[in-house]
């Protein structure tokens, strides 16, 4: 039984109480949804690399809702209450911190930077901080100090393991949910749809920001981060 539909995936029931089929959809929205289309074989894409994704998580002890990969665009992960918090990690300045701040895109920061914001898009996902957090009963305060430390260790994971495909990690989003015991686990997927990567040789963007800025065939630059990861 299909129970939530967004941009890009689908959930559905299984007749196991604790399990869920993820289903990868083609489309890509951006902009909060402003900008649409439908891409073909992307869902595809998305759904192996974050099986990589996750399975290389779970050999380093990180844990995540992942079981297994059913099909091309189906994975079957453990039921989770999804956190309403999209956390997000920066290496190296793009996206909407240059827009907010007014900072130049591709500056190596000498510390990640850590965000949370508000999963709600008709806010447009607003950057909050731990006290709003807290105050909204989002998560309370060793939470959100898991949240922390978990992400800056998926960071340090993430950063090594593209780097060996010569790829720069300069930043990424990630949701966390409870499991039926209120263990908080990673979720969510990891694709080039919520990481940024470029090529360390020559800064080629083989993420999202394709379609976001038309900067060259979506598809293309996922398949290259794909084979990357098969051939390392
Ligand atoms: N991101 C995401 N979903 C969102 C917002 C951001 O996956 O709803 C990812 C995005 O792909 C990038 C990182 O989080 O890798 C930081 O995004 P940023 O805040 O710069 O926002 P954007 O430029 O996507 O508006």
């Amino acid at each position: 039984m299909l129970l939530y539909e967004g941009k890009a995936k689908q959930v559905y029931s299984t007749e196991k109480e604790n399990e869920y089929i993820v289903y990868f959809k083609d489309d890509a929205t951006a902009f909060n949804g402003e900008k649409k289309a439908q891409i073909s074989s992307k869902g595809i894409l998305n759904n192996k690399i974050s099986t990589i994704m996750f399975e290389m998580l779970h050999e380093k002890q990180i844990k995540t809702h992942f079981i297994k990969s059913l099909s091309e665009r189906k994975m079957l992960v453990k039921k989770v209450e999804i956190l309403p918090l999209e956390v997000i990690v920066r290496n190296i300045t793009a996206g909407s911190f240059c827009k907010r701040v007014g900072i130049e895109e591709g500056i190596v920061l000498d510390e990640p930077i850590f965000e949370i914001c508000y999963k709600n898009d008709d806010y447009g996902d607003p950057m909050l901080n731990d006290d709003h957090a807290v105050a909204m009963k989002l998560a309370n305060r060793d939470e959100l100090q898991f949240l922390r430390n978990e992400t800056l260790k998926i960071n340090d994971l993430m950063k090594e393991f593209f780097l060996k495909m010569n790829l720069k990690l300069v930043d990424f989003k990630l949701e966390f949910g409870k499991d039926s015991k209120g263990n908080i686990i990673l979720a969510d997927e990891i694709s080039p749809d919520t990481c940024r990567l470029w090529d360390v040789d020559t800064n080629e963007k083989l993420d999202k920001d394709r379609f976001r800025r038309n900067l060259g065939d979506l598809v293309a630059g996922y398949e290259e981060v794909l084979a990357r990861m098969n051939n390392k």
